[in-house]
């Protein structure tokens, strides 16, 4: 018997659908999808609650996953029987960015920090329940905070922050847009799981190192009106000596306190912006992935990937840039990994396309058979996240591809 897992492949529609005989809708991308969840969705029972986690996409990006697809999603754990709801966390810090572009026109960025406006920003881009046909709920309550902590034996963490609201469910399914990512090379299951379901805590450790801490040189109360004390969410900042402290052992490293201070540089924290350690940050959003999965039950979870419209940028960002690739298709497994290198795969398989440069020149495009996402960043890697997750025991990267 084979040791590989077993990932489903429908390839994107390769033909006009101009009639509507259903040999032709077999190659409608939604009819594919429903056809890939048919082969995996064998864990759901009559009752069971059902999350389904997905990105909603930030305010002004234009390529994050379309709701039609999460519909499909939706309707097909129904015709299971079970209870769907799509599940989302919050990202870090709590306040919304106003830019101004002109005049009389601006835009605000970072809807996705609290539960409010991030409801927001998921109903206007398609997802709400009138629409999709399931409710929605921020597994880490109202402002990120709410986390169940799970001790691992991880590369990086021994211990990690996953939602506490996941627990409320019997099963998840994952559903992923395939895409770059800035700092992890490539956004998928694994990431969905890594990033998508713990709290600000594990976000804050992935993105920065050490703690918080207030400069004492710079703060000044006299030029504030103390909003880092207002802000923070569990009374971890007070006043001593003239100057804001910060509890580190009462923190939860939402950045409220960073965002609200009208004084720069009052409070410092250090970015993990350095690309030598971008492949320290894959690891940690594997370790995360790890809780996720351990906690969760990996029988209790399927995984099904969107590789449509594909830049180099993540769908958290505001400017999402062009494709790098053709549409790949729709995967399906029960294994993160498997999927995720199956998406990596196919994209080393496909041509690249021209881009736009900054000049405003189109590109040569890539060829077949060159890692993208890597020969395009120069300093990404797409094995960081497949080989740590591989060393954490979360899946296999050898699969069978079965296409549908
Ligand atoms: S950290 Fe900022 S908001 Fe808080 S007391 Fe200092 S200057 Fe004021
Ligand atoms: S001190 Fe910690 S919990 Fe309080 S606002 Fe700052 S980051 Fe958030």
């Amino acid at each position: 018997m084979s040791n590989k897992s077993i990932v489903y492949w429908a390839p994107p529609n390769e033909i006009s659908a101009i009639s509507y005989d259903k040999e032709k809708m077999l190659s409608n991308n939604l009819v594919k999808t429903r056809l890939i969840l048919d082969k995996i969705l064998d864990h759901i029972n009559s009752g069971d609650k059902v999350g389904v986690k997905l990105h909603f996409g930030e305010a002004h990006n234009t390529r994050y996953l379309r709701h039609d697809y999460i519909r499909e999603v939706v309707e097909a754990i129904k015709s299971k029987g079970g209870i769907p709801t799509l599940i989302e966390t919050q990202g870090l810090g709590m306040y919304i960015q106003q830019i101004n572009i002109s005049e009389n026109y601006s835009v605000f960025l970072g809807h996705r920090k609290t539960k409010a406006d991030h409801e927001k920003i998921a109903h206007l881009h398609g997802f709400s329940e009138s629409i999709i046909g399931a409710p929605i709920k921020f597994i880490d309550g109202e402002k990120g905070i709410e986390s169940k902590i799970i001790k691992i034996d991880g590369i990086h963490f021994k211990e990690v922050h996953v939602a506490a609201g996941l627990f409320e469910y019997d099963k998840i399914v994952v559903a992923s847009h395939f895409k770059g990512h800035p700092q992890a090379a490539f956004g998928g299951a694994l990431k969905q799981l890594g990033v998508g379901c713990i709290t600000k805590h594990h976000k804050y450790a992935l993105h920065f190192i050490g703690d918080l801490s207030i400069n004492t040189e710079i703060c000044n109360i006299s030029k504030c009106s103390q909003e880092c004390i207002e802000a923070c969410p569990v009374g971890a900042i007070k006043i001593e000596n003239e100057s804001a402290v910060i509890d580190n052992s009462l923190c939860v490293y939402c950045t409220a306190c960073l965002e609200s201070c009208p004084v720069r540089k009052a409070i410092n924290r250090t970015f993990n912006t350095n690309e030598s350690e971008f492949n320290i940050m894959a690891e940690k959003v594997i370790d995360n992935a790890t809780a996720v999965i351990n906690s969760f039950g990996p029988e209790n979870i399927r995984f099904i990937n969107f590789a449509f419209d594909i830049p180099l940028m993540c769908d958290c960002v505001v400017n999402a840039n062009m494709p790098i690739i053709p549409d790949l298709g729709i995967f399906g497994s029960k294994d993160p990994v498997a999927i995720d290198k199956a998406c990596v795969d196919a994209e080393i398989n496909a041509p690249g396309l021209p881009i736009l440069n900054e000049d405003g020149q189109w590109t040569e495009p890539l060829s077949i058979g060159i890692e993208k996402i890597n020969a395009m960043s120069n300093y990404l890697d797409t094995s960081w996240q497949i080989d740590a997750a591989i060393k954490n025991g979360l899946g296999s990267k050898e699969y069978e591809l079965v296409k549908i």
